[in-house]
């Protein structure tokens, strides 16, 4: 049977690795690592998202997720108002939540069929998918995808409508599962972020960068960082670590809680420790589109 083609650059593929009944392959070309699956395939999985991925949001999205959204909407927003802010693959709208509470107008886009119920909830908007929502270019001033890249069958034609949806000057916000991740070149992750058909694209930061480097891509991007993040185990860390702590204590030198205190001490280690060699468990991307004003300077 003939491998299919590199989603990024149409070049060949090769066997990588057999992961249950799938094979992901590896661009000859590029190095870009994908699941050897029809987009049929990966619409099937992914679009029909029922209550069993409701129940593990709710669970695997702790207060610590909450704490690293609110850093990453206070770094986009950076103290403006009124910024209108569309997070695709939205969710439970955990992220659209922390940008409401900013003053943005906020937007989401989901497939799952439980999406509505919390857009109403949260009084957020939920827009078709991107591909079909038939958005006015230039008409966002942030886009979020977190963990949503490794979904999309054809990430080109994604990044595409999200390039166009995005204004002049405004922030593309991306996160991705890490291919290049300690655990994974260790062969110590397999269920969990190497999950094909689910999870089709395996970037890593090298072929991230290369995607932004596409053709019909390139030419709208004025800047991008990629840089890993994250380690795996945290959630347990801090399971344990705050059972130990009762809520009512307080510290010594602050108002604050002891609890509220240490998730932000775990959600700094969380970030740095990830970084280094870029053996991260997660890739973030920042990207700003093209500026009309070539003088307006980017501070991430
Ligand atoms: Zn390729």
């Amino acid at each position: 049977m003939t491998i299919k083609k590199c989603p990024i650059c149409n070049g060949p593929g090769e066997k990588e690795r057999q992961v249950g009944k799938y094979w992901l392959s590896k661009c000859h070309d590029c190095g870009f690592v994908y699941a050897d699956v029809s987009d049929e395939q990966i619409e099937q999985v992914n679009f029909n998202f029922g209550d069993s991925v409701k129940h593990h949001y709710c669970e695997v999205q702790s207060s610590i997720d909450a704490l690293w959204f609110e850093r990453i909407s206070s770094n986009l927003t950076q103290g403006k108002k009124g910024l209108k802010v569309l997070d695709i693959g939205c969710g439970n709208g955990l992220l659209l939540r922390q940008f409401q509470k900013r003053g943005c107008v906020c937007f989401g886009s989901d497939p799952s069929p439980w999406a509505q119920e919390y857009a109403q909830k949260y009084g957020y908007t939920l827009l078709p998918r991107i591909e079909e929502a038939g958005l006015a270019p230039n008409s966002f001033d942030i886009i979020t995808a977190t963990s949503t890249l490794e979904h999309v069958a054809r990430p080109i034609e994604h990044l595409k409508y999200i390039m166009a949806a995005v204004k002049e000057g405004g922030m593309i916000y991306l996160t991705v599962p890490n291919y290049g991740s300690l655990p994974i070149r260790l062969r110590l992750v397999k269920g969990r972020l190497v999950d094909p058909p689910g999870h089709c694209n395996y970037f890593t930061a090298k072929t991230l960068k290369n995607l932004f480097m596409q053709k019909g891509i390139k030419e709208y991007i004025s800047y991008t960082r990629v840089r890993s993040y994250g380690i795996p185990e945290i959630h347990a860390v801090y399971r344990l670590l705050s059972k130990k702590i009762p809520t009512s204590v307080k510290s010594s030198h602050d108002s604050m809680p002891k609890r509220i205190l240490l998730k932000r001490a775990l959600i700094n280690i969380y970030y740095w420790s990830g970084m280094p060699f870029g053996f991260g468990d997660k890739l973030e991307a920042w990207i700003v589109k093209n500026s009309a004003f070539p003088h307006q300077v980017f501070i991430a």
